[in-house]
């Protein structure tokens, strides 16, 4: 295994597809996909920090374009200014002075998505240690048809609900969560996909599994499994999802009129037993600092504080967000002690 599919926990030679009876359709898409997560997991923090820059400033120009002034103005406000808390080389923490909250803003993603690896991260922890479960990302998808993005994602859970609630289910699978993923092709045809990261109990043929799918959805037995080695990174890919619901530098008008159309959509959440056992779970303090360490340090961190990495002193740095890409490649590529101020 080379060092990038150790990294993200992903390797192409795991995924699969098994035939059931007829051709089955190109599992093209995933292996593509690996390859994008590979090459997202090899961009540095200032390259990520750019494009999110360049998707707001895309998202803001079709609100406006969109009469949607206000939304705009809302992007365009949202992390336009930092507090940099830093040594110069590290940064230890970054508080934006305003927080837009759009569904598809990427800053607000990430911080979303920080969010839900915090709260669930444990709560996995714990589920797995109790039940003697082993964790797998399930990706599940389905045939392309004419309709909207709300009935494409309506369809799909409603398969996945009539999954879970049957015995083939229930004998191997201690349930999970859930997160939407939506593409478009070439067509304008949505693909959603429903990625699980579904507890398991013990192994099954995974040609049951397409046969009680295509039962569920009545025309698509297209689905891939894979183990989970390490839960945070298992969790952090599908919340990737919630974060970055869409790729939105590809969005027209269209896509963004139909998007606010439809802003209460659930992305992501927890299903059957695991779901139970969240709303009791109560994380140990071994659970919290193994989850949280860096956040809950971070947040208590003021100006003056030892840099976690180094002990350096820390000092509040103020910039626009246009300036943080620069700075990220100061402190990527700087020895220690050599950038302060900026
Ligand atoms: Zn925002
Ligand atoms: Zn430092």
């Amino acid at each position: 295994m080379n060092q990038l599919s150790l990294a993200n926990g992903f390797n192409s030679a795991d995924i699969q597809p098994v035939k059931l009876g007829s051709k089955p359709p190109s599992p093209a898409y995933l292996d593509k996909r690996v390859i994008k997560s590979q090459r997202e997991s090899k961009r540095t923090r200032s390259q990520r920090a750019r494009e999110r820059l360049a998707t707001k400033e895309h998202l803001s120009r079709l609100a406006v374009g969109l009469g949607e002034v206000e939304l705009a103005h809302k992007i365009e406000r949202c992390h336009s200014r930092l507090s940099v808390l830093t040594c110069g080389r590290h940064i230890a923490r970054i508080i934006p002075n305003f927080t837009c909250e759009f569904r598809l803003c990427p800053d607000c993603g990430r911080r979303r998505s920080r969010r839900l690896q915090n709260k669930y991260l444990p709560a996995m922890r714990g589920f797995m240690l109790r039940h003697k479960v082993t964790p797998v990302h399930l990706v599940l998808t389905q045939t392309h048809k004419e309709e909207n993005r709300k009935q494409s994602a309506k369809r799909i859970k409603d398969a996945f609900t009539r999954l879970h609630r049957n015995s083939f289910w229930n004998k191997y699978f201690k349930d999970g969560t859930w997160s939407l993923e939506f593409t478009k092709d070439k067509n304008g045809l949505h693909h959603t996909h429903l990625h699980i990261i579904g507890f398991r109990r013990k192994f099954f043929d995974i040609e049951l599994l397409r046969s009680e799918w295509l039962a569920a959805t009545g025309d698509s037995y297209v689905l891939h499994l894979k183990p989970i080695t390490d839960i945070a990174a298992g969790l952090r890919e599908v919340v990737k999802y919630v974060s970055k619901p869409l790729d939105i530098r590809r969005f027209g008008a269209d896509d963004l009129k139909e998007f606010l159309g439809l802003k209460k959509m659930k992305m992501f959440g927890t299903f059957g037993e695991f779901r139970d056992f969240c709303k009791t779970f109560e994380p140990s303090d071994n659970d919290a600092a193994a989850v949280g360490e860096l956040e809950s340090l971070a947040r208590d961190l003021v100006e003056g504080c030892a840099c976690p990495q180094c002990n350096q002193p820390l000092f509040d740095l103020r910039m626009s967000a246009k300036e943080l890409p620069q700075f990220y490649e100061q402190t990527e590529s700087s020895p220690p002690g050599e950038v302060r101020g900026s």
